[in-house]
């Protein structure tokens, strides 16, 4: 199916325009000190939650706003204009990965508990896959529950993971039960593992690290440890021992709103460089009146352009229920790197001023640099390309 020109209704632009406001006039005023204090005020999440910002995309009876994808698509690129990768990142964490699951495959009242509050800001969510010892390898994660009479008993360490200084639970990947083993009597990694909604304030759950960061500063990246955290059954997730099919639907939605952050801070890097380049003068001319710089100024709009159009065609399909994971993940690996690149011609563009705190290009080209490690290296990407062309 072919998309059209622009996927946007008039109900789009007027809550482009309201999220526009909100950012401007409310956040990014705030992200230089934030950046400096490596956090972002608290008062951020109950906010985004009072304008119904966190659940655009959500069902109404849990109190989201009952919209089609393409809304989650307007706020992502409006908030990076917040002019900081940090807190799109940390909202995306909470909205489009841990609370989607919650959604999808949890009890009405996992949904009452976990979902409603957080549409409103009011309990904060992380999402917790990748451990010391397992990051791109999901099948490896040793973080293990044991059934204890009708409880569970939780032990392990998760890392990296986001708002988990501030989160209020984690949406956790967890080894239930050892590999099964397959036909031809290997041993299946993917079964055994089991999602679970795990509280932050129980006993045994310690936030051991907030991890200090190349980027992304101003959200908190916590090492979390879990020493035998009793669960109720009632915090199992879906199904038992179906727990890596759940995270790998998961992470589709995950990369799509990493594609799209990454799209739109590319856009606005670029929009700053045009800018830049109009007015900084070398050698009496506008520096845009060089080939050179306006060769890099046409490559940088032609990337944004050309992820840009690739991210809406997985968007489209997403938006219709298909679950394409071979474009999803090119999508993932072709926005990540283009994000990237752009904000380094935008460095390079800007010169010694690139490079000083005082413009926004080396905040842009710090957090950009999560973007191919984060939700699935580029490697990753490839690897689950390849498989899925038959290499
Ligand atoms: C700021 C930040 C926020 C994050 N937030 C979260 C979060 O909220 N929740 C969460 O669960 N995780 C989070 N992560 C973790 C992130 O998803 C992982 O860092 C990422 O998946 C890579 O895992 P790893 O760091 O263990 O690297 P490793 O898996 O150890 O990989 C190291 C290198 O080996 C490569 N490699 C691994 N396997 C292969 C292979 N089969 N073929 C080729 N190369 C391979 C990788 O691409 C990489 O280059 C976050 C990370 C950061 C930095």
């Amino acid at each position: 199916m072919t998309i059209p020109t622009s996927p946007f209704t008039d109900e789009h632009q007027q809550l482009r325009a309201s999220v526009r406001r909100f950012v401007e006039g409310e956040l990014a005023p705030h992200a230089d000190e934030w950046e400096a204090d490596g956090w972002f005020a608290d008062w951020v999440f109950p906010r985004l939650g009072e304008l119904g910002y966190l659940g655009l995309s959500m069902p109404t009876e849990y109190g989201g706003q009952g919209a089609d994808y393409w809304a989650t698509v307007v706020f992502g690129e409006e908030i990076v204009r917040c002019r900081s990768g940090s807190l799109p990142m940390a909202v995306a964490a909470h909205t489009d990965m841990a609370l989607p699951p919650v959604l999808k495959f949890g009890t009405e009242e996992q949904k009452q508990a976990y979902l409603v509050p957080a549409l409103r800001g009011e309990r904060i969510a992380c999402i917790g896959i990748t451990e010391p010892e397992a990051g791109s390898n999901v099948a490896g994660v040793r973080t293990s529950a044991r059934r204890d009479g009708r409880d569970w008993i939780i032990n392990g360490s998760k890392v990296f993971i986001t708002n988990g200084v501030r989160g209020s639970f984690v949406t956790m990947v967890v080894r239930t039960a050892p590999p099964s083993q397959t036909p031809d009597g290997r041993p299946d990694p993917w079964s055994g593992i089991s999602l679970f909604l795990v509280d932050t304030d129980l006993p045994g759950f310690e936030v051991a690290q907030k991890l200090d960061k190349v980027g992304m500063r101003a959200s908190d990246t916590a090492l979390l440890h879990l020493t035998d955290v009793r669960v109720p059954a009632e915090a199992l997730l879906g199904i038992e021992g179906q727990g890596f099919k759940q995270i790998m639907w998961e992470l589709q939605g995950e990369r799509l709103i990493a594609s799209i952050q990454s799209v739109a801070a590319a856009q606005l890097t670029f929009e700053r460089s045009l800018a830049y380049a109009q007015e900084r003068e070398a050698f009496g001319r506008p520096i845009a009146r060089f080939q050179v710089q306006k060769h890099r100024l046409v490559d940088m709009a032609t990337e944004v352009e050309a992820c840009r159009r690739l991210l809406y065609d997985c968007v489209d399909k997403w938006n219709r229920g298909e679950y394409a994971t071979t474009e999803i993940a090119m999508c993932k690996l072709a926005c990540a790197q283009m994000a990237f690149r752009v904000a380094d011609e935008a460095m390079q563009l800007h010169g010694g001023y690139g490079y000083s705190r005082e413009f926004p290009v080396e905040r842009s080209w710090r957090d950009a640099r999560l973007m191919r490690i984060g939700g699935g290296t580029d490697e990753v990407q490839r690897e689950i390309i390849s498989k899925l062309m038959g290499l």
